[in-house]
């Protein structure tokens, strides 16, 4: 486990997070599918925003139990709650920096369909 600085394309919103970059994840759900970004997960409280809190919008669609987290500013997502273990976080790896993503190897998961 590492601990990363993330934040979003403009900047607004800055997190760090304390993850294993030996495990990571695409899923295959409706939105990520769209969004494209390999995924690494971490505990709830191994995530933390440092700035720009005000300017995270939640998303949700189908059983509305996964929280999606975007920037309102520049529209790129950050982080989110899983839907099927509500007590961890997937975080967009390619707004971490000091990871290159050539160097993951992303387990595909099942996501929602709808
Ligand atoms: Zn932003």
């Amino acid at each position: 486990m590492e601990n990363y600085q993330g934040s979003c394309h403009c900047g607004q919103i800055v997190f760090t997070v304390k993850t294993d970059t030996e495990f990571s994840t695409r899923c295959d759900c409706s939105m990520c599918r769209r969004r494209g970004a390999i995924i690494l997960r971490c505990k709830q409280d191994n995530l933390k925003t440092l700035s720009g809190e005000e300017h995270l919008q939640m998303y949700q669609f189908g059983a509305n139990k996964a929280e999606h987290y975007f920037c309102k500013q520049c529209g790129i997502h950050v982080f989110y709650r899983l839907r099927k273990l509500p007590e961890q976080f997937g975080v967009n790896s390619g707004c971490l920096d000091g990871i290159d993503q050539n160097t993951l190897s992303p387990v595909l998961t099942k996501g929602s369909k709808t």
